[in-house]
Formats: structure tokens, C-alpha cells, sequence
């Protein structure tokens, strides 16, 4: 399929709650070109049955362009950065500052400095947790306030940081449709509240939360929030200023890039006042046996030897999306969504979980009487690669009173035709096993 310019500039996502708008493009998107783009899709799409990969918002598949990245860098420019006085040396470091340039391009970052590279978005977290809830906020009788719908990455985390400091979590409830409950965000964010984690997109419900307008709540009150913007990366474009967000966290491999490389961002306010992270090579100013001196932001938190060449991949990632245009890629999503919606829509023993208006491409469902874990060995057998379990949300599992889901969510590059091999697949289970 291919949008007209004029299609994908007059695209926006039905309201929620009147501030999600996907930014306008001029890009159009070719599917088989952008397919084309994908070694592994391209390969796999002549098999046997043919592969329909649904399970993005587990991870995605990557470009060319990101493979070659890595490649290119491992075989024509690495050596190690920050220390060398040699010309390889130097032109890594060169390469490393470029990326981080990328990812504050991406983010929309006042600076460089603000933008960490760490292993992912669960990284992120736990050295927010860590670092700046742990030591310098947690206190008896301060709580945390996160959401139903977080992921065990936005969840663990602070209890390890509330740990014996007497600091308590709060949790946001959702409606039936998975729509967060902003009248109790606002109660529950008080004068004891001394961190938010929310996610921006839900991993299990798509829901797409109003991001800016519960930080602005938040920041009424004075607290800060952590973004936890692992799902939204791939579809909703990110401007951290607009958002107004304090810190906020992505991974690589959600957004076409590698895996082990994943980003924190946070206002230099904040990080300044936040102690290392892990202690090591490249992060300090002076070692001795009586004391150290850390350096200032970013290195303060990247010791050791960073994933280079990852830098290298996410950067490439976010060209990539850049390129292609992510007001282009969450409507073709969008596409997908309502098509797959329809396609299922008359089966009666299925139920999709999470129904919030707008929500992203990320189709959760249950079959009465079927096991997840079933639905997705059986789609498999067709070619079909979903994911069935909790998807690292057991809180939000036990509020829906379920064992776990199916979910197939999408990316750029898949097809209608794909759904349709995902549909039938599912009228075959229907027929199977009921
Ligand atoms: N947050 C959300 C909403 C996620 O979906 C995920 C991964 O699925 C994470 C955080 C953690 O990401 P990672 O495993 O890449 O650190």
C-alpha cells in the first residue's frame, strides 16, 4: 500500500482526551519498499508457509540499514573510545558523540549531555530508581505513584527503591477499556508524591496515555516524572520539551535497532544531582585510594566500556524512522489496527483486551475456553508469530482476571495480507478447539 503525501499530512489519530496528535509528515510509505528494507522479513516471507511477524512491541526486525551500521563499524572504524590518542581511537569517540547527537535530534533534547546510553529501557529505570529515587527522594511517608498498566520494568524498579525507606506505591486504576483514570492520577499525586512512572503507550492494552497533560498535573504539584516510553518510540513521535518530561526511557530493539543498547533521558537538573550509577573506567575525573571525583553528565553514568557499535545501531534506527517518517508509520499501523480489528470482529469467542480510543498497534485478545500459550502455538504452526503470556504485566493481569494474553502488534513493514493469514489462523483455532 502506498500513502498519498496529502493522505498521510491530513492523518491523525481519533482524539483521546484531546491531546494525542500523530505530528504531520510529508513522507510517503511504501510498503514494499520499506519490506524491502528487511533482510530477514524479505527472507522469511518465502517460506512455507510464509511468515507473518506480529509480535513487535516484543521486538522488532531490522533494517539493512541498521545491520549494516554495526557491520560497518566493527569492520572499518572500531576501536575503543575515550581513550586512545590514536587515529581509530578518536574517530570511534568522533562516532559515539555523533549518535548521541542522533538520539538528541530524535528526543528533541536541549543537549547531548541529557541523553545516557545504557542497555535499555529497564536500565534506565532502575538507575533512576537507584540513583535518584533511592538516595534522594524515598522517606517515610513518601509514595511513588505509577499506573495499572506499567510493565514489570516500570514496577520493580521503585519497590527495590522503596525498600525500608518507609516510601509507599500508588497505583492509578484504569477504566474496562484500559483508559488510565485521570481524576485519580490527580488525587493520588500529592504533596508526599515524589516520583511518577508512567508509560506513554501500554504494552498489552495500546493504550496511548495523554502524556503531556498528566505530566503537566504532576508538575502542579512539583513531582517529577519518568516516561516510560519503551512502546511508544516505535510509533508516536517524541519531543521530550513538548512533553515537558524530567526522564524518560527507550530501548534499541523496540525501534528497529539493536538489542543491548537503550537510552535515559533526563533534564540536566536532575541528572546533576543524581550519584553514579556504577562506578568504573571513563566515568571519573581523578582516582585514589583515598577518594574519587566523578565526571559530569553523560559519562558520570556510563562506566566501562559502552556497547559502541549499539550506538552506532540506534543511531541508524533512528534514521531509519526518520526517514521513513513516523507520522507515516503509525498511520499505516493504524491501518493495520482497524483491519485486523474487522478481520476478527465477528468471531464471537474472541475478546480483545484493551479497547481505549487511539490506542496503538497492539491487538491483545483471550478465547474463551483456549489457553493463550495454545493460540500462539497454533498460529505459529501457521506462520504466525504473535506473543501469549502476561507480556511482563502481571499486576495489570490480575486487575483483568486473566492468566495472560494473546497479542499481535505491528510494525512497518507488516501487511494486510498478513492479517489475513493471522485471521484465518484464528477462525481455524476457533473451529479446533471449541
Ligand atoms: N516498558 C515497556 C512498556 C515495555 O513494553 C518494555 C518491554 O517490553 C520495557 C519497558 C522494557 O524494555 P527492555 O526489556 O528493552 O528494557
Amino acid at each position: 500500500m502506498t500513502f498519498l503525501k496529502e493522505e498521510v499530512e491530513h492523518f491523525v489519530h481519533p482524539p483521546i482526551g484531546g491531546t494525542y496528535t500523530v505530528a504531520t509528515q510529508t513522507h510517503t510509505f511504501d510498503i514494499e519498499a520499506v519490506r524491502g528494507d528487511f533482510p530477514l522479513i524479505m527472507r522469511e516471507a518465502l517460506r512455507k508457509p510464509p511468515l507473518s511477524y506480529l509480535d513487535n512491541a516484543a521486538s522488532t526486525q531490522k533494517p539493512q540499514t541498521v545491520i549494516d551500521a554495526l557491520s560497518n563499524f566493527y569492520s572499518q572504524d572500531y576501536a575503543n573510545i575515550h581513550r586512545g590518542v590514536h587515529f581509530l581511537s578518536q574517530r570511534a569517540t568522533d562516532l559515539y558523540d555523533k549518535a548521541r547527537e542522533t538520539v538528541r535530534r530524535f528526543l528533541n533534547a536541549r543537549e547531548s549531555a541529557e541523553c545516557i546510553f545504557l542497555r535499555g529501557a529497564t536500565e534506565g529505570v532502575n538507575l533512576v530508581a537507584n540513583c535518584y529515587a533511592k538516595p534522594l527522594l524515598c522517606r517515610p511517608g513518601a509514595n511513588i505513584v505509577i499506573t495499572t498498566m506499567e510493565h514489570h520494568a516500570d514496577i520493580v524498579p521503585w519497590q527495590l527503591a522503596m525498600e525500608d525507606t518507609g516510601a509507599q506505591l500508588r497505583v492509578v486504576p484504569i477504566d474496562g477499556r484500559g483508559v488510565l483514570d485521570e481524576e485519580a492520577f490527580e488525587k493520588l499525586v500529592d504533596e508526599n508524591t515524589v516520583i511518577v512512572g508512567l508509560s506513554y503507550v501500554s504494552n498489552v492494552l495500546g493504550t496511548v496515555n495523554p502524556a503531556e497533560r498528566l505530566i503537566a498535573a504532576a508538575h502542579a504539584k512539583g513531582v517529577p516524572v519518568l516516561l516510560d516510553a519503551a512502546q511508544a518510540a516505535p510509533h508516536v513521535a517524541l519531543d521530550v520539551q513538548q512533553l515537558g518530561c524530567d526522564l524518560l526511557v527507550i530501548s534499541g530493539h523496540k525501534i528497529y535497532g539493536p538489542t543491548g543498547i537503550g537510552i535515559l533521558y533526563g533534564r540536566r537538573e536532575i541528572l546533576e544531582k543524581m550519584p553514579p550509577w556504577q562506578g568504573g573506567g571513563d566515568m571519573i575525573l581523578h582516582v585514589s585510594f583515598a577518594g574519587t571525583t566523578y565526571k559530569g553528565i553523560p559519562d558520570r553514568f556510563e562506566a566501562g566500556t559502552p556497547h559502541i557499535a549499539g550506538a552506532m545501531g540506534i543511531a541508524a534506527a533512528m534514521n531509519y524512522i526518520e526517514r521513513i517518517g513516523i507520522g507515516a508509520i503509525a498511520a499505516h499501523e493504524h491501518e493495520l489496527l482497524e483491519y485486523a480489528n474487522a478481520a476478527v470482529t465477528d468471531i464471537a469467542q474472541l475478546r480483545v483486551i484493551g479497547t481505549a480510543p487511539g490506542k496503538a498497534g497492539v491487538l491483545s485478545f483471550v478465547i474463551d475456553g483456549v489457553h493463550p500459550h495454545d493460540i500462539g502455538t497454533f498460529l505459529d504452526a501457521d506462520g504466525v508469530a504473535i506473543r501469549a503470556g502476561h507480556h511482563c504485566a502481571e499486576p495489570l493481569m490480575k486487575h483483568l482476571g486473566l492468566p495472560g494474553t494473546a497479542r499481535a502488534s505491528f510494525g512497518m513493514y507488516n501487511t494486510f495480507e498478513e492479517i489475513d493469514r493471522f485471521a484465518a489462523s484464528i477462525r481455524k483455532i476457533v473451529k479446533f478447539f471449541l
